[in-house]
């Protein structure tokens, strides 16, 4: 959008200042790039939108200011999409070069006048004219000031935006996650399974269901905190045995979700009997009462995707043979096919 040259863009600073100051218009950001706007006449609906607002109010109120900068800057994306953050963001750094454009004018403009005036006084012939040209250099003092609150609001809200995206980052992060174990939650292994079943890549993982054997009894003989620490040893485990995209889950309770990258089921077998061995492993001391913790044993299901079929079908099938697995005494892996 602000495509102009440095002379251009600084020409336009130039003129937009003084009607900003003019219609005692803050000098934000926000209000910069509608009055940049105005002042290059790119958007005649905008120029015509501030004409009627100025004529009405007599200046522009901020409400106003948020509705032209949303119809005529932004334009018609969602002001909280990312593109339109993204936009807002080149928007300001854009901004933010040309008022350092502007400001090195100004400043240049500003100690020529300064040089012409210094001579000038020595001349007292000439005094008048010296104080007039004092009296211009001082108005451009004035326009640098201003152009340099402006990039200090602009690098401001700059970082806002920053802040503001890491911020949505973040938070769009822990919504995905399990908070006792870190783990992706089942709403992100769903979403992202279901993506992968659409883009035709559904076939080439397999499910392994994992459920901690007789959980219950940990809690009961230990108390719950070892229970939750059971939990969280199990999910470290499972999280250093996936590799690159695929996916450890928190599936619910002491039950986990292995999504691997493996379309044979025999290969998904293997590797489900490998954790399993891993997990009975597992050595947690018992502070309170001394010693290990009994041992920690789990049941597992596995089930390769099959073309087409719903997630929650395959899932169905993993359960079935962790069922099976629990049946057939507990610790050990059992195929659903
Ligand atoms: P099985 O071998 O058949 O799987 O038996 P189990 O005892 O593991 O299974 P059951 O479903 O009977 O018990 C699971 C227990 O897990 C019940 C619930 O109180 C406990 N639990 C669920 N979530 C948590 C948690 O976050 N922390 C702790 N400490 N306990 C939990
Ligand atoms: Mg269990
Ligand atoms: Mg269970």
């Amino acid at each position: 959008m602000f495509q102009d040259s440095s002379e251009k863009a600084a020409q336009f600073l130039r003129e937009a200042v003084p009607l900003m100051v003019k219609h005692q218009i803050p000098p934000t950001p926000y209000n910069y790039a509608i009055w940049y706007s105005y002042v290059s006449n790119r958007d005649p609906d905008l120029k015509a939108a501030i004409d009627g607002t100025i004529k009405n109010h007599g200046t522009c109120p901020s409400s106003a200011t948020d509705e032209l900068f949303k119809n005529h800057i932004i334009g018609d994306q969602l002001v909280d999409s990312d593109s339109a953050q993204e936009n807002l963001k080149a928007i300001i750094a854009e901004l933010r070069n040309q008022v350092d454009e502007a400001l090195i004018g100004a400043e240049g403009f500003h100690q020529l006048l300064e040089e012409s005036s210094n001579s000038l006084q020595q001349a007292p012939e000439k005094l008048d004219l010296g104080h007039l040209i004092e009296t211009l250099a001082q108005g451009t003092q004035t326009v640098s000031d201003s152009s340099r609150i402006f990039r200090t609001q602009m690098e401001d809200a700059q970082r806002e935006v920053e802040e503001l995206k890491k911020e949505l980052k973040r938070s769009q992060q822990e919504a995905d996650r399990d908070p006792l174990t870190g783990l992706f939650n089942r709403r992100y292994f769903e979403r992202q399974m279901k993506e992968m079943i659409v883009n035709g890549r559904g076939e080439e993982h397999s499910l392994i269901i994992v459920d901690i054997d007789h959980f219950k009894s940990f809690n009961d003989s230990y108390g719950h905190l070892i229970g939750d620490k059971v939990i969280q040893r199990v999910a470290t485990l499972l999280e250093k045995a996936v590799i690159g995209e695929e996916m450890a889950v928190r599936f619910g309770g002491e039950e986990f979700m292995l999504l691997i990258r493996e379309s044979n089921l025999d290969k998904a077998l293997e590797r489900a009997e490998k954790v399993r061995k891993m997990t009975q492993g597992i050595v947690l001391k018992d502070r309170k009462g001394g010693g290990d913790i009994r041992r920690i044993t789990a049941s597992f299901g596995v089930t390769r995707y099959r073309s087409g079929e719903a997630l929650s079908h395959c899932i169905e099938r993993a359960d079935k043979a962790l069922y099976q697995a629990k049946e057939n005494g507990r610790n050990r892996v059992e195929s659903g096919g």
